[in-house]
């Protein structure tokens, strides 16, 4: 269940590493990802980041949100993306794979939840990354998953196979 790499944020990861790797389609989640959960609009760091990867990778977004919520984001940054995503179930991996003709090797998942989005990718085969809230809030419904999230990482410190904050990869 953890995740293949481990960074602080979405701004921290090797793109240039995973291009070599093989990796041409990125996914990412959106909230406490791409941005806060309060926030709609897109952080300029986000929009700065997204452009220049556009150049490299195809882009999209897979969000367990609704459509109103990831609409602004698919079109500031003008990428594809699929709202109420139901992860942990990778409905819309496999729907992403045959609509954008991808192998599992060139895809790769981004997010800040282990039991939504790694757990996803996980299932589905795909390399995973893992990063650290972009906020400190959380709807609702994440604050559960939070509580699960915690404990399973809470058993994976106590046998040294995590830490939160030491991040790899
Ligand atoms: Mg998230």
């Amino acid at each position: 269940m953890l995740p293949d790499i481990y960074k602080k944020s979405i701004y921290d990861i090797d793109y240039v590493k995973l291009k070599k790797e093989g990796i041409t389609c990125l996914i990412f989640d959106l909230d406490n990802t791409l941005g806060n959960v309060n926030q709609m609009s897109v952080p300029l760091k986000t929009r700065k980041l997204i452009k220049n990867l556009q150049k490299d990778f195809l882009v999209l977004i897979i969000s367990n949100n609704f459509k109103t919520r990831i609409k602004p984001y698919l079109e500031t940054l003008g990428v594809g993306g699929v709202s109420f995503a139901l992860k942990p179930f990778n409905f819309s991996l496999i729907k992403i794979k045959r609509n954008y003709k991808l192998s599992k090797k060139e895809m790769v998942i981004i997010g800040d939840q282990l039991i939504t989005d790694v757990l996803c990718g996980k299932s589905f085969n795909i390399k995973t990354i893992l990063v650290d809230p972009y906020g400190d809030n959380d709807y609702r419904i994440t604050k559960l998953n939070r509580i699960l999230e915690n404990f399973i990482l809470n058993r994976y410190e106590k046998k040294g196979k995590f830490k939160r904050g030491v991040y790899y990869g």
